[in-house]
């Protein structure tokens, strides 16, 4: 079975280590990674920026405990944060930018916001 080219799977001819039939799949192909790439990149990002507006919001509140079941959480997505640090007993510290928390007993704790860029 021939290569084919990475872009339109068109049969390859010529060199061994040709991966694409012509200069514009060579660029078309290029354009989607990189394109991908950035769209995944953007779209954490956001979520991150929404996750940090939310801590921000309930930092300048007086928030520093709340429940998973609240709707001040609405939006938030606990799948996404800048930084993890595991302490003994099983407790995990997360960071969102310069904000910290813990998550335990059905509760986000101890939020608080580092002005000193330490984790
Ligand atoms: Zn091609």
């Amino acid at each position: 079975m021939g290569k084919v080219c990475r872009e339109c799977a068109a049969p390859l001819a010529g060199r061994s280590d040709k991966q694409f039939c012509s200069d514009a799949c060579r660029t078309a192909y290029h354009n989607r990674k990189y394109r991908e790439q950035w769209h995944d990149t953007a779209r954490i990002n956001s979520i991150l920026r929404a996750n940090r507006r939310i801590l921000a919001l309930l930092c300048e509140t007086g928030v520093r405990e709340i429940s998973l079941a609240d709707d001040r959480l609405k939006g938030f997505d606990f799948r996404y944060c800048t930084a993890v640090k595991r302490y003994p007993l099983r407790r995990t510290a997360y960071r969102c930018y310069e904000f910290g928390y813990l998550i335990a007993g059905g509760r986000i704790c101890r939020i608080t916001r580092y002005t000193d860029g330490a984790i």
